[in-house]
């Protein structure tokens, strides 16, 4: 994204402002990039619609390129449209506190009271009594007896025959009689949002009137998403969503369209399908998803203050045309070095994960930096651009040369080799209009 960006922009950057011709330009490929994600349409539509008003007339800063400029306007509406600082569950009421979970079938419901249910006996110290309201599906109310089992939360005991607000009742009247600090209220779902299923979770609220009812939706919901989050919201009073399945690959466009038409916040991420796969909703991190571009941003202001902006300008010609030697390789060293880290850079990259690996088994640091600089400063310019030529007498050769073992050098080959394939693929990734330009 920000690569087309880079090239709209390319001829703005002896002018002052941006203008409106290029900002909306720019937009088309942000429009893409939303849509891609599954944002639903008017929310799309009202994003860019905002973020252009935003961007025009802007003064274009002299240290970074029009681009990456409008690429951080655009993140940091996102970040502020998703909700800056992230909610955490609330339980901050007179014992027991009933808790709603609410949503389609299969969203994940009964898999999030599970992992709610134990977040608040661990780390809140809470005592909770979950009970299924589930009649609909034969086997629910059993899957979450199971799951109370497995992770040491009681559930209610289970009466076949009663009807949604009987077992809600029972539940609440349980908790008080035993102490409980929060009922977790486990409902059924439908496939579809529909008048039976909203009789019937609006009963249950009306009898319990509950602290928080929280929407459990899957982040791969696709244009439905708008749909399901405010009829929910207008039938029930949602307050907050947790988005299932981020562990999936999905963009994860479903949580601006619902934070968008709910104004509700997402208040917590499920990641897997184990108990403990919950975390807490990071803006920044849905943002980056939702425009592909990993934590560009972030990497984009890291780089701002350190790196040498001819020498990613040439770097990226060469990544362009596909070779990495080992001159490229030791600027780069020398840029990492300056970034505080290799591994800090490389975990604002996406799709870096072996480097990453073979970077944590030689365990780097700054000496190793130096050591590898040195490796490579003690080649022949013909050796640094060819690095095959290395036979066995040029490697001891070197090795002497830097004070470091012909093992160490090897070492230093084997990882210029991973890294050039890297950037092989990233290349390829870039002109596919995936991955950020660096050089801007
Ligand atoms: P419900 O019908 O809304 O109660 O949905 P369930 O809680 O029974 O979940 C349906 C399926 O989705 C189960 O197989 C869960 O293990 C799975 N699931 C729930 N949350 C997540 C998640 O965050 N990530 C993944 N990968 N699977 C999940
Ligand atoms: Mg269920």
């Amino acid at each position: 994204l920000s690569d087309k960006l880079g090239g709209i922009f390319d001829g703005l950057k002896r002018r002052g402002a941006l203008k409106e011709s290029d900002v909306q330009a720019a937009m088309r490929e942000v429009r893409m990039a939303l849509l891609e994600a599954d944002v639903a349409l008017p929310v799309a539509k009202k994003f860019i619609a905002d973020v252009t008003k935003e961007a025009v007339g802007q003064k274009v800063l002299k240290s970074v390129s029009p681009g990456q400029q409008v690429v951080k306007i655009v993140n940091d509406a996102m970040v502020e449209m998703l909700g800056s600082e992230s909610q955490s569950i609330s339980t901050a009421s007179v014992p027991p506190v009933p808790i709603l979970m609410v949503g389609l079938q299969g969203s994940g419901k009964t898999t999030s009271t599970g992992k709610i249910a134990k977040r608040l006996t661990e780390k809140e110290n809470k005592k909770v009594l979950m009970a299924s309201l589930d009649t609909r599906r034969p086997a629910a109310q059993e899957q979450l007896k199971i799951l109370g089992e497995q992770i040491g939360v009681k559930t209610l005991p289970i009466i076949t025959g009663q009807q949604p607000v009987e077992i809600a009742r029972r539940a609440m009247d349980a908790a008080k009689l035993q102490g409980f600090d929060v009922v977790m209220l486990d409902t059924a779902g439908r496939l579809h949002v529909d008048a039976d299923l909203m009789t019937e979770v609006r009963m249950v609220r009306d009898l319990v009137n509950p602290h928080e009812t929280l929407l459990v939706a899957d982040s791969l919901t696709g244009q439905d998403a708008v749909n399901v989050a405010s009829e929910f919201d207008k039938q029930v009073n949602i307050t907050g969503v947790v988005l299932t399945r981020m562990d999936g690959d999905g963009r994860g466009g479903a949580a601006l369209s619902m934070r968008a038409v709910t104004g509700k916040p997402i208040k917590l991420v499920g990641t897997g399908e184990k108990m403990e796969a919950l975390e807490e909703f990071h803006p920044e991190r849905v943002a980056s998803r939702i425009l592909g571009m990993g934590d560009v941003v972030s990497l984009v202001e890291k780089a701002q203050e350190t790196i040498d902006e001819a020498e990613a300008e040439k770097m990226a010609k060469k990544m362009a045309k596909g070779t990495f030697d080992l001159e490229d390789m030791r600027s780069q060293i020398r840029q990492m070095a300056k970034m505080g880290g290799m591994k800090g850079v490389l975990n604002l990259l996406p799709g870096v994960g072996k480097i990453k690996q073979a970077m944590n088994q030689s365990s780097v640091d700054d000496k190793v930096f130096k050591r590898q600089e040195a490796i490579i400063n003690s080649m022949t310019p013909q050796e640094r651009a060819k690095p095959q030529v290395l036979n066995a007498s040029r490697k001891k050769r070197i090795a002497a040369g830097s004070g470091v073992t012909v093992a160490d050098v090897n070492k230093l080959l084997k990882m210029h080799k991973q890294m050039a394939k890297t950037m092989k693929q990233m290349t390829k990734l870039q002109k596919s209009g995936r991955m950020p330009n660096m050089g801007g």
